[in-house]
C-alpha cells in the first residue's frame, strides 16, 4: 500500500534527521509520480503528500488538472525552452535549470504572466557524462547572471547523484553540493536565497538528509518500480 510506503519513508527521514541532529520539519518529501496513474497520486495525497515531482511537461500539466489544487508541483526533469510556457504559473519549483538561456525563457514567461518563478540550479556534482546540470565550478557565475533577471528567484541547488549499490558512495556528492550552496549563499547576491538543497532519491535519501537535504525526491520507494514500456 502506498500509505504504508509513505509512512516508511517519513520514518526513515525522521531517523536520519535525528542522527544528524536536524529537525524533521526541515525536510520535505517530494513524491516522484512520473509514469504513475492519477489514482496512485490520489492515494499518496490521502496519505498526506502535498509535494509531487514530475519530469515531463505534458504529464505534469495533465495531472495538474485532475488533482487537488493545494498540491505543490515540482518540475524535476530536463526542461526544453519551448515548453516553459506550459508550466510557468503552475509549478511551485523548477529544480532543473542549468543554463542562462533556459532561465531567460522562464523569466520572459514569468514577466508576461506577472508571477515570480522559484528555481533551483541543477548541478552535475559527480560530473557524469550522461547527466544534465552545470559543474560545481560553473554554478556560482550562472547564479549571479540569473539573479539579474526579473520574475525569477534562485532558491538553491539540486543534484541527481549517480546510481550506486551502496548509498554511502554518494555522501561525498551531497557534502559537495551543500558546501557549494554555502559558498554561493556567502556571496549575498541580491534575489538569491540558497536555502533549498534538493538531493537524495529512493536509493540514497537517508544519506542526503544526513548531509543537509531540504527536499528529497522519492519515486520507487513510494510508488514501486516504474514500467517505461507502458
Ligand atoms: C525519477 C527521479 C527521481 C526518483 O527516483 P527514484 O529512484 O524512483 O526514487 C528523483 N529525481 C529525479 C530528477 C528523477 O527523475
Amino acid at each position: 500500500m502506498i500509505k504504508d510506503k509513505v509512512a516508511e519513508v517519513r520514518n526513515a527521514i525522521a531517523d536520519a534527521c535525528k542522527k544528524a541532529g536536524r529537525n524533521s520539519s526541515e525536510v520535505t518529501l517530494i513524491a516522484v509520480s512520473k509514469t504513475k496513474p492519477v489514482p496512485m497520486l490520489s492515494e499518496a495525497y490521502e496519505a498526506g503528500c502535498r509535494d509531487f515531482g514530475e519530469n515531463k511537461v505534458q504529464e505534469l500539466t495533465d495531472k495538474y488538472g485532475q488533482l487537488p489544487d493545494d498540491i505543490r508541483w515540482h518540475m524535476i526533469g530536463h526542461l526544453q525552452r519551448n515548453k516553459v510556457k506550459y508550466i510557468v504559473g503552475k509549478v511551485y519549483l523548477i529544480h532543473s535549470v542549468d543554463s542562462l538561456k533556459l532561465a531567460e525563457e522562464i523569466s520572459r514567461e514569468a514577466v508576461k504572466k506577472k508571477v515570480t518563478v522559484n528555481i533551483l540550479i541543477e548541478v552535475n556534482v559527480a560530473e557524469e557524462e550522461s547527466k544534465f546540470g552545470v559543474s560545481c565550478a560553473e554554478a556560482p557565475a550562472l547564479v549571479e547572471k540569473i539573479a539579474l533577471l526579473p520574475g525569477i528567484c534562485v532558491k538553491g541547488l539540486m543534484t541527481i547523484a549517480p546510481y550506486v549499490e551502496n548509498a554511502e558512495e554518494n555522501r561525498q556528492y551531497f557534502v559537495k553540493l551543500r558546501q557549494l550552496c554555502v559558498d554561493i549563499k556567502n556571496k549575498n547576491i541580491d534575489n538569491v536565497c540558497m536555502d533549498i538543497l534538493s538531493m537524495g532519491m529512493t536509493g540514497d535519501y537517508t544519506v542526503a538528509v544526513e548531509e543537509g537535504a531540504t527536499y528529497v525526491r522519492v519515486g520507487t520507494g513510494i510508488f514501486g518500480d516504474r514500467n517505461y514500456e507502458m
